[in-house]
């Protein structure tokens, strides 16, 4: 028996099936990512407004079976192609960063939680000052490691607790690592003050409010958060279902 439902939902993917059928990823509000077939996408007359491209919103109506991964499209409404993204190369990249975030992290499967995230994230794309861009990404990534239950710790040793004399950022550790507990065998960065600001600020903090740091800041807290998420990915991805989400109000809130 087919369950349907009908939803928000950004294309994360698509690929031809057949001669005039799509093999769509989708995030949606509801479900997460779930992979949906659109027979006929590529047919004049459709219920999709399809074909169907990559990093457009809009309702739409799943018939889902028990047990099968594959879900039936059955219809689409268009909310918004997010124009902005489309005409401006900045703005395109950042929403392209954001888009491979998601296929890396999101298994299909892995349940709600990430779309409000994406949404925001692509509509503060559309609007914020391009200058802002690489601040608004690493905002992004933060929250998105914070949903997946992995927010780097970067106010006391991740070792002993200790608040003091934070020697370097250890991504096998989740974070960062005092100048007592340090071994020799760590492979890490080194990290200062207003980095490790940074990187707690970024997931808590509305963007608006957040002062531009320094560009020798930003592009610290960006390798390390890249350490962090690089590190982290393999571990994520071998027990995708198996992680437990956390709230997911803080992450999905205040972007723009
Ligand atoms: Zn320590």
């Amino acid at each position: 028996m087919a369950e349907r439902i009908e939803t928000q939902a950004i294309v994360l993917q698509r690929f031809a099936f057949g001669e005039s059928s799509q093999v769509v990823h989708l995030l949606t509000r509801a479900l997460g990512r779930v992979v949906v077939m659109a027979r006929g996408a590529w047919r004049a007359k459709n219920g999709y407004e399809g074909p169907l491209d990559l990093l457009v919103r809009g309702t739409v109506s799943l018939s889902l079976v028990h047990g099968r991964e594959l879900a039936l499209l059955t219809g689409r409404k268009v909310e918004t192609a997010y124009p902005r993204l489309r005409s401006d190369l900045a703005r395109h990249g950042a929403a392209c960063h954001v888009l491979a975030r998601i296929l890396h992290f999101e298994p299909v499967g892995a349940g709600a939680g990430a779309f409000p995230l994406v949404d925001r994230a692509l509509e503060a794309i559309e609007t914020v000052d391009r200058a802002r861009l690489p601040l608004l990404l690493l905002a992004f990534d933060a929250r998105l490691a914070d949903l997946h239950g992995l927010r780097p710790d970067v106010d006391q040793c991740v070792r002993c607790g200790s608040p003091r004399k934070l020697a370097r950022f250890v991504a096998s550790a989740g974070g960062i690592v005092c100048v007592a507990c340090v071994e020799q065998r760590d492979e890490g960065a080194a990290i200062d003050a207003r980095s490790a600001a940074l990187l707690r600020d970024v997931a808590t903090t509305p963007l608006r409010q957040l002062p531009d740091p320094p560009p020798a800041t930003l592009s610290r807290a960006r390798r390390l958060l890249d350490l962090h998420l690089e590190w982290h990915a393999d571990a994520l991805l071998a027990a995708p279902r198996a992680r437990a989400r956390p709230s997911t109000r803080r992450s999905s809130r205040g972007l723009r």
